[in-house]
C-alpha cells in the first residue's frame, strides 16, 4: 500500500477502498438484521463487594450469537458498528434489554445495579440521556440502578458542551458514572478531581502484573487515590487468588474477573450471587 501511495496515484486505492466499504455496508446490514432477529444478547459478570462479601453490581457484557460463526464477542463486531453508526441502535438495545433484566430481579427479591459499558461515539451523541429515560421508564428503573462504564478518552474534554451536558444529565437522574480501563488512557490525572464520576475501574493490564513488586505499587497508588477522592474502586481480570487477597489487603472496594466468576447469561446470575455471598469461592481462593 505504502508503494502505491508513493507513486502518488489515488487509482490503485479506489477499487480498494471502494471493496472496504462495500465490506463494511455488508457489516452493517448483517448485524442490523442480527438486532432485528434477536440474535444479540447480554452476560453478566459480578462484582464482589471486597468488604462486606457479596455482590451488588453486575456488568452486562454484549455478545453476538451468529448463527454461522458462533457466539461473537464485542471486539469482532462492536468497532464496526462504531464506523458505521449503528452502535446508537445498538447501544439503546443494550439499555432497554439491561433494564428489562434488571426489572425481572428485582422482582423476584434480587435488587441488582447494572455497569453499561458506553462508547465514546454513544456518549458524545446527543439523545442518549433520553434514550436512558426510556429505558428507564418501561421498567420502573431508576439512575440510582445503573453506572455507565466509559473509557477515560471521553473524559478529556469533559469542559465542552456536550460531555458537560452528558455528565450533568447523569448526575440529575442519580447515575454512576465509572471510569472504565482506568489507566490506560492518555488523559492527565488533573481531571479527577473535576468530575462527577463515582467509580474508577483499574485496567486489568495492571492487574495481571500485580504479582511483580512494581506492579503491585503501581494498583495499590491508584487504590489509595481512588479511595482519598472519594471513589469505589473496582480491580478488573482478577485471574488468581493472591491477586485478589493483595486487592483486599490495598483497600480496594471490589474486583471483578474469572477467578470470581466469568460472564454468564442471567439465568446464572441468582445462583452465582449466592454462591458468592456464602463465601465458598473466597474461601477457596484464600487457600
Ligand atoms: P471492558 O468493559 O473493559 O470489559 C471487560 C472485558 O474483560 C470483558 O471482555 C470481559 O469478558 C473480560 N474479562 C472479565 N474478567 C476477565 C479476566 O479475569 N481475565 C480476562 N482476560 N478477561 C476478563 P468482552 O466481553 O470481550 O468485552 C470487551 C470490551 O467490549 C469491553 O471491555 C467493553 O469496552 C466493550 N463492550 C462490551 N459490551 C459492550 C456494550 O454493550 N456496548 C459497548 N459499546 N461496548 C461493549
Ligand atoms: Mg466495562
Ligand atoms: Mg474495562
Ligand atoms: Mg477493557
Amino acid at each position: 500500500r505504502a508503494k502505491r501511495a508513493e507513486r502518488g496515484s489515488f487509482a490503485f486505492f479506489e477499487p480498494e477502498m471502494e471493496a472496504e466499504a462495500q465490506a463494511l455496508r455488508r457489516s452493517e446490514e448483517e448485524l442490523r438484521l442480527a438486532l432485528q432477529r434477536g440474535e444479540l444478547e447480554l452476560v453478566y459478570q459480578p462484582q464482589l463487594d471486597l468488604g462486606g462479601g457479596g455482590v451488588t453490581t453486575v456488568e452486562a457484557l454484549v455478545r453476538w450469537r451468529h448463527p454461522e460463526r458462533g457466539v461473537l464477542l464485542p471486539g469482532a463486531f462492536v468497532p464496526m458498528a462504531e464506523a458505521t453508526g449503528l452502535i446508537h441502535d445498538l447501544g439503546a438495545w443494550v439499555m432497554t434489554q439491561a433494564c428489562r433484566q434488571l426489572a425481572r430481579w428485582r422482582d423476584a427479591g434480587l435488587p441488582l445495579r447494572v455497569g453499561l459499558n458506553i462508547s465514546t461515539i454513544e456518549a458524545r451523541r446527543d439523545g442518549i440521556l433520553q434514550t436512558l429515560d426510556r429505558a428507564f421508564a418501561a421498567d420502573g428503573i431508576t439512575g440510582e440502578m445503573v453506572e455507565l462504564e466509559i473509557t477515560e478518552s471521553l473524559l478529556i474534554d469533559h469542559r465542552h458542551d456536550a460531555t458537560r451536558s452528558l455528565l450533568e444529565g447523569l448526575r440529575d437522574r442519580g447515575i454512576t458514572l465509572a471510569i472504565d480501563d482506568f489507566g490506560t488512557g492518555y488523559s492527565a490525572l488533573s481531571y479527577l478531581k473535576d468530575l462527577p464520576c463515582g467509580k474508577l475501574k483499574i485496567d486489568r493490564s495492571f492487574i495481571a502484573t500485580m504479582d511483580r513488586p512494581d506492579g503491585r505499587v503501581l494498583v495499590e497508588a491508584i487504590v489509595g487515590l481512588g479511595r482519598k477522592l472519594g471513589k469505589a474502586v473496582v480491580a478488573e481480570g482478577v485471574e488468581t487468588a493472591r491477586q485478589l487477597e493483595a486487592l483486599r489487603q490495598s483497600g480496594c472496594t471490589a474486583a471483578q474477573g474469572y477467578l470470581i466468576a466469568r460472564p454468564m447469561p442471567p439465568s446464572d446470575v441468582p445462583r452465582c450471587i449466592a454462591r458468592l455471598q456464602a463465601g465458598q469461592d473466597l474461601r477457596a481462593a484464600r487457600r
